[in-house]
C-alpha cells in the first residue's frame, strides 16, 4: 500500500482549512438529511439499539432494502441471503472485491475512477484494468472496442460506477448492454456502485445494470444511504446479490468490521420507506445547484462539461490558459480563494485528465455564489 500515501481530498481539504478557502473540492453536502430520519438514529439511541447488530444487518433494513429494489427496478431480492448491510459503500466494495478477487486476477474498471476502486484491488492482490471515459458530444463515455480489448484470460470482475463519480455520466442502456455483453460473453461479475442512484438530472433515468437480461446472477449490486440522504458521516451500505455472492462478501466483511452500527440502520430502513419523496426534493434542488454552478464557471471561463448526475461537474481549464490541474487546483486557493480536486488523480493514465477539474455543487446556493464570484477573479488577472 504504499504507492498510495494519503487522498487528494484529505491533501485539499486541509488546504481549504489552511487558507480559509471555500471547499468545493471533497464531495459532502453542507445541508442535514431529512429531520425525521435524523430523530430516528437519535430514538433507537434512546431505546437501548446499542450493541453489535446481526453481522448480515439488521432484518428491518434489510427488508427495507428488498422492498426499494423491487418498488424502484422491479429486482426481487430474498432480504435473508441476498442483502447484507456494510459499513458505508467503501466497505462493500472492499469486501467484494477481496472476497471474488485472487492475486493476480484482473479487475476492469472506467478511469478516471473513484479513489477507493485501485486501494481495494491492490489489497487484494488483484491488477486494475483501465478503461478510459473520454468526452464525447458534451459527456464522458468510453469506446466499447477498448472495453473488450480490456478483457483477458485473468479477468475476474468489472466495476460499474453509474451515475459516475467524478465525470457526472449517467451510463445510458446501450452502454449499459456493451458492458453486460462483455460480462456474459467472459463469465465476469460485475460489481456495481450505484451511490448516486437517485441523484440524476434533467429526467433522466438511472438503469441498474442487474436488471439487464442476463445480469441479475452475476452482479453485486452496492449502494449506500450516505448520498442519497445526505448523511455520508452515518457510512451505512448495503450489497445485493445471488446468495453464493453475498456468502462469499459476508465471509469477507465479518473480518473486516463483522458488522454495522445499529441506530443508523433503523433509521435508514425509516428512510428507504419513507424519505423519497425528500430525496425527490434533494434531486431538484442539485439540479438547480449544478446549473448554478455550471453557469458561474463558465462565466469565470471554464470550459464546462454538463453532468446528468452525481454532486460534480468537470471543467476544462484550458480556455484559462492553464494546463495542468494539478498546478492548477494547488494554486487556486492563493489565486481565488477556492479548493478543487485534478481530477487527473483518479486515472491510471494521468495524462489523459491532466486538464480537467473537479468542482462540486452540493453546497449552500450562497457558497456556491461566493465560489463563483471568487473564480471570477481568475480571466481578469
Ligand atoms: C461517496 C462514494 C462512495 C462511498 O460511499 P460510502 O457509503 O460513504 O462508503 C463510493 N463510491 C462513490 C462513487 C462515491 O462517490
Amino acid at each position: 500500500m504504499r504507492s498510495f500515501g494519503t487522498t487528494i481530498f484529505a491533501e485539499m481539504s486541509a488546504l481549504a482549512a489552511r487558507t480559509g478557502s471555500i471547499n468545493l473540492g471533497q464531495g459532502f453536502p453542507d445541508t442535514d438529511g431529512p429531520p425525521a430520519m435524523l430523530e430516528r438514529a437519535i430514538e433507537a439511541i434512546r431505546a437501548g439499539v446499542n450493541q453489535y447488530p446481526p453481522g448480515p444487518g439488521l432484518p428491518e433494513l434489510r427488508q427495507a432494502v428488498a422492498d426499494h429494489r423491487m418498488r424502484h427496478y422491479g429486482l426481487a431480492y430474498d432480504p435473508d441471503g441476498e442483502v447484507l448491510v456494510t459499513v458505508g459503500a467503501t466497505e462493500a466494495i472492499a469486501a467484494s472485491v477481496l472476497a471474488l478477487c485472487e492475486p493476480g486476477e484482473e479487475v476492469i474498471a472506467f478511469e478516471p475512477y473513484y479513489d477507493s476502486y485501485a486501494a481495494s484491488v491492490a489489497l487484494a492482490g488483484a491488477r486494475l484494468v483501465a478503461v478510459t471515459l473520454r468526452p464525447e458530444g458534451g459527456r464522458f463515455t468510453f469506446d466499447p472496442a477498448e472495453l473488450r480489448a480490456a478483457v483477458s484470460p485473468r479477468t475476474r470482475a468489472v466495476l460499474v460506477n453509474s451515475p459516475h463519480n467524478p465525470t457526472g455520466t449517467v451510463f445510458t442502456r446501450q452502454e449499459l448492454e456493451q458492458i453486460a455483453a462483455v460480462c456474459r460473453d467472459h463469465g465476469l461479475v460485475a460489481i456495481t456502485d450505484e451511490v448516486y442512484e437517485h441523484l440524476v438530472f434533467d429526467g433522466v433515468e438511472h438503469i441498474p445494470l442487474a436488471t439487464l437480461p442476463g445480469m441479475r446472477e452475476r452482479t453485486v449490486m452496492i449502494s449506500s444511504a450516505g448520498k442519497t440522504f445526505s448523511v455520508t458521516g452515518w457510512k451505512t451500505g448495503w450489497i445485493c446479490a445471488p446468495a453464493p455472492l453475498v456468502r462469499a462478501v459476508q465471509t469477507v466483511k465479518q473480518f473486516l468490521t463483522f458488522t454495522a452500527g445499529g441506530p443508523w440502520q433503523l433509521a435508514v430502513a425509516h428512510a428507504l420507506r419513507h424519505e423519497l419523496a425528500w430525496v425527490a426534493a434533494l434531486r431538484e434542488s442539485l439540479e438547480s445547484k449544478r446549473d448554478r454552478l455550471m453557469e458561474g464557471l463558465t462565466a469565470a471561463g471554464f470550459g464546462v462539461l454538463k453532468p446528468l448526475g452525481t454532486y460534480f461537474v468537470q471543467t476544462d481549464i484550458r480556455p484559462l490558459g492553464h494546463a495542468d490541474g494539478m498546478e492548477f487546483t494547488r494554486s487556486l486557493p492563493e489565486l481565488a480563494g477556492v479548493v478543487a480536486i485534478p481530477t487527473q488523480v483518479f486515472y491510471d493514465h494521468p495524462e489523459r485528465g491532466r486538464h480537467f477539474v473537479r468542482f462540486a455543487f452540493c453546497k449552500k446556493d450562497e457558497v456556491i455564489d461566493e465560489a463563483v464570484t471568487r473564480l471570477k477573479r481568475l480571466s481578469t488577472r
